[in-house]
């Protein structure tokens, strides 16, 4: 049916004639151009065929309603303007205009508006229109791709170039547009973004499941491909869904999944219609552009994303790095500041890391503090803020109602510790010390509250690790202690404040003095005497272990010569070889070089090494069997005190096992211990190792010790570390007559 033919029962009210009409409507009935026939007033009263076709609307609905109310608002002005020129001055004009078709697109026209003469006085214009939509919209797109496109190089935070992208597809469809993130763990989608929708309905539809019962976001994501539904009220997808969106007049929807350069679904994007309809190729084709744009930004911003969270996490454990930390910590204050609340800073140091990554290796090391890094973050929860400051070292940080239960969290993370960690076959215990510094009471800013819990940490070590202390003032004289301790030790060597002392070592069947164990001593600034526990661990920490060592070994060799040389029995000369050392590359050759250099024969060197230090068996006794091939002796200091597995022993050139004087100590009064030093000299006795016990300082030790088959003794009882002259005085006895 023809606009003509209705026309023809209209009761025209403009003055353009009948005939007039006629004439026009013959000329244009077949031209593929828009044509309109407005009266004075601006009303439609004739269209064309291809007026229906790009307006969508049929003549019927156009005919007098007023041109202008299908303009877009913003076009309308200059539309007026326009139209008053062609009437005043009765020339054409031509003018480019845009309008939503009836459903709902935006149409792009090059129109020229001719003026109808009748009489010379102006009845009417002639609107021939050419529909330029899809030159118009193509650089529409083009221009506003390359805006989003910059949004997305300047790194525009993601929400608000999503937001851009759809205002611009909702402008050229007329749509309302949405792009949902679809979460992989949960099978769900998340609004992203959707400039249009009602918020109650984006509530609504929030976490809606992916699916063939998700509409038509959740069938896009399941099939991987665009999904159209005509009719939401009845279609099977929007089965859950339907009431919800028809009640905010949402009629036909279609989606599109976005996915990634690797193949997964990011989201969708979708359009909605308040009618019932399906796409145009037209449209269809715009929708893909909008969805390759919206997986660039979406992609930009992951990595955006990952450089972020590498910037601010720590790549092993995945836990807030320090510079995190730092950050929020600062902010915690400002905020604290703000409004008088508490902070509470918790620090923690591993026990003995260092000895398993020493022994075990770096990997080893790295897999115990991520399994660590989990069981913190799990027993911690996600209300306690935990970041690891670096190497073996982790910080909390407690706000507010929090920070009363301070002391409480400590206690907390040292049960979680009790447990041993699994690592690489081994069940390792490893505990912390834990500093804790409050604000304002320790510091007024972050690096003023760090030091404080850092410095109440090593005054936890000192308590005997595995525990918590809370910062105290004197806690910053402590940690200045620390440091001219280091600075002392530094100069010890050259100062020559360093003694090697003697402790004799005693067989039992017969009693005789078999060896001595070189045990070291600093005479600080020649007026304090430092015992090796205080200060070996920070050589070991800093390095300094490597020349002290060699130090060490150099004396205590070049002592056991000269004892040799006055014409004393050989015997066994112990040295303590820290795990440091041991992990030395040059060890080998340097206990070599100080053997030819001293003359002191090998076969009676021995290395105390630590049960920790031979944990990675291969490696460990790779070096074991090449200082046994240089002609010394090794032997397990401390034995019992380290790692379970003893397994290791067979594998291992070892000549002594050393019972840790812990276990010596309590034989009176403890029969676990009893039954520990019982099974060990049995172990040891069967896998053909001598078997030595350290510490011992009365005779029901001995008595008990010897019952049980132990084969040497050092402790007090039979003589305590003393320096070299003091030693040989002893030794006299043994003195073998010079020939
Ligand atoms: P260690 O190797 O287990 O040495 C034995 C420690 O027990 C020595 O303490 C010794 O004086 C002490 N001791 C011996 N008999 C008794 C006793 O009957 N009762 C008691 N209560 N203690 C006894 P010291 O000399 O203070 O050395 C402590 C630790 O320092 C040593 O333990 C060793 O691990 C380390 N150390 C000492 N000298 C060196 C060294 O030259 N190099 C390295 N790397 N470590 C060393
Ligand atoms: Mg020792
Ligand atoms: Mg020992």
């Amino acid at each position: 049916m023809s606009g003509t033919e209705r026309n023809g029962s209209q009761q025209p009210r403009s003055p353009i004639s009948r005939e007039t009409k006629q004439l026009y409507r013959s000329l244009y009935a077949y031209s593929s151009d828009a044509v309109f026939l407005l009266d004075a007033d601006g009303r439609i009263v004739e269209l064309n065929p291809s007026a229906e076709r790009v307006s969508g609307y049929s003549a019927q609905e156009l005919q007098q309603v007023k041109f202008s109310e299908f303009l877009l608002p913003e076009d309308v002005p200059i539309a007026r303007r326009k139209l008053r020129t062609v009437l005043t001055e009765h020339h054409p004009e031509e003018i480019d205009l845009s309008f939503r078709s009836k459903p709902g697109g935006l149409v792009m026209v090059h129109a020229k508006a001719v003026p109808i003469l009748t009489n010379g006085t102006v009845v009417g214009i002639l609107g021939i229109s050419q529909d330029v939509t899809e030159q118009a919209q193509a650089v529409q797109i083009l221009d506003a791709q390359s805006r989003v496109l910059e949004m997305i190089a300047k790194s525009t935070p993601l929400e608000e170039t999503l937001d851009k992208l759809l205002r611009m597809a909702e402008y050229q469809t007329g749509a309302k547009c949405s792009i949902r993130r679809y979460d992989q763990d949960v099978k769900a989608l998340f609004n992203l973004a959707a400039p249009s929708l009602p918020e109650s309905y984006l509530q609504a539809i929030e976490g809606m499941e992916a699916g063939e019962r998700g509409g038509a976001c959740g069938a896009a994501v399941s099939r991987k491909e665009i999904v159209a539904v005509e009719d939401i009220e009845r279609s099977q997808l929007w089965e859950r869904h339907r009431d919800i969106a028809l009640k905010h007049n949402l009629r036909a929807s279609w989606s599109l999944p976005m996915i990634d350069s690797e193949g997964e679904v990011l989201g969708t994007f979708a359009m909605y219609y308040g009618e019932k309809r399906l796409p145009t190729e037209k449209e269809i084709e715009l929708t893909r552009r909008t969805c390759y744009l919206a997986i660039l930004a979406i992609e930009q911003n992951r990595s955006n994303t990952i450089i972020y969270r590498m910037a601010y996490h720590d790549s092993l454990t995945g836990l807030p790095n320090r510079r995190y930390f730092q950050e929020k910590l600062g902010e915690s204050i400002r905020r604290a500041h703000n409004g008088d609340s508490k902070l509470a800073v918790l620090y923690l140091d591993l026990d003995r890391f260092k000895m398993v990554n020493d022994s075990l290796g770096h990997g080893a090391g790295d897999i115990l503090l991520v399994e660590i890094a989990r069981r913190l973050s799990d027993s911690l929860g996600p209300e306690k803020f935990l970041a690891r400051q670096g190497g073996d070292e982790f910080v909390v940080l407690l706000i507010d109602e929090q920070v009363p239960e301070a002391e409480g969290v400590a206690r907390h993370i040292l049960d979680t510790f009790v447990r041993p960690f699994e690592v690489s076959g081994y069940e390792l215990f490893i505990t912390p010390s834990i500093g804790i510094s409050l604000y304002p009471e320790h510091g007024a800013d972050p690096s003023a509250l760090l030091q404080n819990a850092d410095a109440a940490m090593y005054a936890a070590k000192d308590a005997g690790k595995d525990t918590y202390a809370l910062s105290k003032p004197q806690n910053e004289a402590q940690d200045g202690a620390r440091i001219l301790l280091e600075n002392d030790l530094r100069k010890s060597l050259e100062r020559g404040e360093l003694y090697l002392f003697y402790q004799p070592q005693v067989s039992l069947f017969p009693i005789r003095r078999i060896g001595a164990e070189a045990l070291l001593r600093w005479h600080r600034g020649y007026s304090e005497w430092v015992s090796p526990a205080d200060f070996i661990p920070l050589a070991e920490e800093t390095g300094l272990i490597l020349q002290i060592g060699e130090w060490v070994l150099r004396t205590a060799c070049t002592q056991g010569k000269k004892w040799i040389d006055c014409g004393y029995e050989p015997f066994i000369m112990a040295v303590n070889l820290s795990p440091r050392q041991f992990r030395q590359p040059g060890l080998v050759e340097m206990i070599r070089s100080i053997l030819q250099e001293t003359g002191y024969p090998p076969e009676y060197l021995e290395l105390e090494i630590t049960e920790g230090m031979t944990l990675d068996v291969e490696s460990a006794s790779g070096k074991m069997r090449q200082l046994r091939d240089l002609g010394a002796q090794i032997s397990i200091d401390d034995f019992g005190t380290g790692y379970s597995s003893l397994n290791y022993l067979k594998r291992l050139p070892i000549s002594r096992l050393k019972v840790d004087r812990s276990f010596v100590r309590d034989i009176e009064s403890d029969s676990g211990d009893r039954d520990i030093v019982k099974a060990i000299i049995a172990m040891a006795h069967n896998l053909k190792i001598t078997v030595i016990a350290e510490g011992v300082e009365n005779e029901e030790q001995l008595a008990f010790l010897e019952e049980n088959g132990c084969d040497e003794i050092q402790g007090y009882l039979f003589g305590r570390p003393v320096p070299p002259d003091e030693f040989e005085r002893g030794m006299s006895v043994q003195k073998v007559p010079k020939q």
